[in-house]
């Protein structure tokens, strides 16, 4: 695949997956570099979401669409922020007062367990009947400070499961090898393999 459209406006979402994609010689363009506005996203569950984002950029541009569905979803909150994570503080979207909120909720809590989910569809173009769908979690703590200045989102605050260091203080390269966009979009391309 030469080129697709990412179904999302996150730079940070971008960088990762232009990166993954790109000893396939794959350009990765934004729909938002190609005007196509965001789709809504009214489901509760990460998978809905995904599909919706993947069709909406597909038949708006006629190219293969990859959508990323994702989020962190933390135990001693029943699962928050999950499909709400870009927004948990509410709009504008903001990483900083995410973060700030999640610190704030966490203050009580002493299980620190949470996840990361993604889920990823890759519609191929708008007859695409079977679209390839592929997820996996990135396991760890939420920590008790922000540390790192890489990544995004929570990932200041994220600690993988074993590591000391946040998500946010792995080089890019490490993160992408091991968190939960890296290992979906691995098993996307392992059923693109298997295509005939
Ligand atoms: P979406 O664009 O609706 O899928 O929301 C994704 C949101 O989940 C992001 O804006 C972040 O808040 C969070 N998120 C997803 N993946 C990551 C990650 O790799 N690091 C940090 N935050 C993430």
């Amino acid at each position: 695949m030469k080129s697709l459209v990412l179904a999302s406006g996150n730079p940070g979402k971008h960088a990762e997956i232009q990166a993954l994609l790109a000893p396939f010689g794959t350009r990765v363009v934004t729909q938002v570099e190609l005007g196509i506005t965001e789709a809504e996203e009214p489901h509760d569950n990460f998978l809905d979401n995904a599909l919706a984002k993947a069709r909406h950029a597909c038949f708006a541009t006629r190219l293969p669409a990859l959508a990323d569905d994702s989020g962190l979803c933390v135990d001693a909150l029943g699962g928050a922020p999950g499909v709400h994570s870009a927004r948990y503080a509410g709009e504008p979207r903001s990483d900083l007062r995410n973060n700030e909120k999640l610190l704030d909720e966490m203050s009580a809590h002493d299980n620190r367990s949470a996840h990361y989910e993604c889920v990823l569809v890759l519609m191929r173009g708008p007859g695409d009947t079977r679209p390839l769908i592929a997820q996996a979690q990135w396991h760890g703590e939420i920590g008790r400070r922000p540390r790192g200045g890489g990544g995004f989102g929570y990932d200041p605050l994220f600690l993988p499961k074993n590591m000391d260091q946040t998500a946010a203080e792995l080089d890019p390269e490490e993160k992408n090898r091991i968190s939960h966009r890296g290992q979906a979009l691995a098993k996307l391309l392992e059923q693109l393999k298997m295509e005939p």
